[in-house]
């Protein structure tokens, strides 16, 4: 009875350590998911067609009211835009705001001015011009029922509790559909101040620090103030009856709140993830840089949608799983803090959210999914030989918008930069991309991410982006390891590689291996610029590992070593060798036929003989097997045909 007992508690202890393991753990179908949701997003971005007036003013300050009820799917409000003409005087402006929501009143102060709005957008005529640089208010006021399209940039439901929710995703141009604004993927508010009345009992979450929260009258109004940059579709609120739990990251003179408003029943488990998120929190701080929000809160809201969404400052997820958190959190870094000027370079915001959640495996969990984590990402990689990071083309939405090039390739191309230059300048690059000040707040290209690479490592990667970037495919390696009698015994290792894809010849690169001899292992950087190409070993290893800690994207790579064969070898000279190669039979051994197969076993020639001589001129360089066949013996050898 005892012992059933036991067995029984042992039993669920197991599984609440299972349980809570899967909660952590890599899921092979994350990035997937992700990229689907996150990816019909950024297609919808790609094809978005800003107002050419956005160029014309500057968005500086937006104060939001709304008010709003998560049981009665509608919303109403005003909106002041405090704007700055550019260029040129300012006669006109636009903003976007679906048509099936009304416009009560548009007022500006000491201007006369004409309104329409057609076509989703509200344009203003001014009679008198603004000035360059000089400033206006406008305030709109407005109301409506929100259309539903997309993701449910307004969505109203109920969550597993019962409780009426309403919570907006308007990534990427859903902001319109709910309020008047600019949506502008080349201005970001400066600041922001958002103000929400619902009825007692619900909770507000959105953008930046909780100013207030009163209580009157059956109302609850609710400010919130974001005193950083914003993009418009980054801007949300999420309403229902949050339980609330926080905690804080200390740090040397301060510390950073992490605030999280989630579903009552949801609340004992939230708490039982918050250690993770301070430990993610503290980490990205420590590879990146400090939060870039670090003086108002980060914080999580659940909502219905199955995924997350990066609102800045306020991630709204469906779940608290480590995965998920990681990858939303990373985003506050890399997505909001620093935006990607073009969709084009997209791998700016999924290849390092996927990376810095690589990473977070990498250092966190003691590293116990790390080796998970990376050939997950591997094996998705090399599912299709074709494909670059790079977007060509906007037409090819599964391939350009994938989880396997976006996301996965892309978090590998960091990876592989960091083997090719080092931690040190790779960390020290990361850094000062975050902390450009050109960037930071604002929007980068490829190009500038490449420029701190360059010089926090002093070296050209105009190669290794030609390649891995704007090229396809990966390479796979043939690494041969053999005694060279012709030559007193040296110890050679020969390496050819093939590439998946027609667009890159060859992938120039530092190649990990590991020898191993006496039960010691040693770990080679084999420069790799040639194919073929012969490296000289200090002494016979006992086996051979390449790249055994997983820094390159390959697959179907070998290594193989003929140690075993060698005291039955055939002499071969010279080796490698330029056109005639002489085979040296053993005495009283006639040698009957020759066949030769390229490296990757396939039978490419069987030659003539003369005088024990084949004629390899019009061999292609490379690194072949040779089967000799004599009248007692069949001898399997390698030998290197070099170019001239
Ligand atoms: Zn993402």
């Amino acid at each position: 009875m005892k012992r059933t007992i036991y067995l029984i508690l042992a039993c669920l202890f197991i599984l609440r350590v299972a349980q809570a393991q899967d909660s952590q753990a890599p899921d092979s179908a994350f990035i997937e998911k992700m990229a689907q949701q996150e990816g019909q997003a950024w297609l919808k971005k790609a094809q978005f067609q800003e107002n050419v007036g956005y160029q014309d003013y500057d968005l500086h300050f937006v104060r939001t009211n709304w008010t709003v009820d998560p049981a009665i799917r509608a919303i109403s409000g005003d909106i002041q835009f405090h704007i700055k003409a550019l260029s040129t005087p300012l006669s006109s402006m636009e903003l976007d705001l679906q048509n099936n929501l009304v416009i009560d009143s548009i007022r500006m102060q000491a201007s006369s001015f004409t309104w329409t709005h057609e076509d989703n957008k509200i344009k203003i005529n001014f009679e008198n011009p603004i000035a360059v640089n000089e400033s206006a208010i406008i305030k709109i006021a407005y109301h409506g029922v929100p259309s539903s399209t997309g993701f449910g940039s307004f969505k109203t439901t109920q969550t597993p509790d019962g409780t009426p929710i309403l919570w907006t995703l308007s990534e990427p141009y859903g902001a319109k559909e709910w309020w008047p604004c600019k949506q502008s993927l080349v201005d970001k508010v400066d600041s922001i101040e958002i103000n929400v009345i619902c009825p007692e009992g619900y909770r507000v979450a959105s953008n930046g620090k909780l100013i207030s929260r009163v209580t009157e009258n059956g109302k609850v109004q609710t400010k919130w103030k974001h005193n950083y940059p914003i993009a418009t579709y980054l801007v949300a609120i999420a309403v229902t009856d949050y339980a609330t739990d926080e905690v804080y990251l200390k740090q040397e003179n301060d510390s950073i709140q992490i605030l999280n408003y989630v579903y009552p029943s949801y609340l004992e488990k939230a708490k039982t993830k918050t250690a993770d998120m301070l430990n993610i929190m503290e980490l990205l701080n420590e590879l990146i840089g400090q939060y870039p929000f670090a003086d108002e809160k980060y914080g999580h809201a659940q909502f219905g949608w199955a995924g997350g969404m990066e609102h800045q400052t306020m991630s709204f997820m469906y779940h608290l799983d480590f995965e998920l958190v990681a990858h939303e959190m990373a985003h506050q870094w890399f997505g909001d803090c620093i935006t990607l000027g073009s969709w084009q370079d997209i791998w700016l915001n999924e290849g390092f959210a996927t990376y810095l959640t690589g990473l977070c495996y990498e250092n966190l969990l003691n590293g116990a999914y790390w080796e998970l984590w990376k050939k997950n990402q591997i094996s998705r990689i090399t599912t299709s030989p074709m494909g670059s990071v790079f977007v060509k083309d906007t037409t090819q939405i599964s391939t350009l918008f994938s989880s396997r090039l976006s996301y996965s390739k892309g978090a590998y191309l960091l990876h592989m930069l960091r083997w090719e230059l080092g931690d040190e300048a790779f960390f020290k690059a990361l850094k000062n991309y975050f902390n450009d000040p050109a960037l930071k707040y604002g929007f980068a290209r490829n190009q500038d991410f490449v420029t701190h690479l360059e010089a926090a490592a002093d070296t050209s990667l105009t190669e290794f982006f030609n390649d891995w970037y704007y090229g396809a495919g990966y390479p796979s390696y043939v690494l041969h390891h053999y005694t060279d009698y012709s030559d007193n015994g040296k110890q050679l290792l020969t390496v050819n590689q093939t590439t998946s894809d027609s667009s890159v010849d060859f992938f120039e690169m530092h190649l990990p291996v590991q020898v191993w001899k006496d039960g010691q292992s040693k770990l080679l950087r084999l420069h790799h610029t040639v194919n073929p190409q012969s490296f000289i070993l200090d002494e016979r290893p006992d086996s051979i590992d390449f790249d055994p800690d997983l820094w390159l994207i390959t697959k179907g790579s070998v290594t193989m070593s003929t140690n075993q064969l060698t005291a039955q070898m055939l002499k071969l000279y010279p080796n490698p060798v330029v056109d005639q190669l002489v085979i040296e039979p053993k005495p009283n051994e006639r040698i009957v036929s020759v066949r030769i197969s390229n490296s990757l076993g396939r039978l490419i020639a069987v030659p003539e003989l003369y005088h024990n001589q084949l004629d390899l001129s019009q061999l292609t360089p490379g690194h072949y097997f040779i089967q000799i066949k004599t009248n007692q013996n069949i001898y399997q050898q390698q030998f290197v045909k070099a170019s001239l």
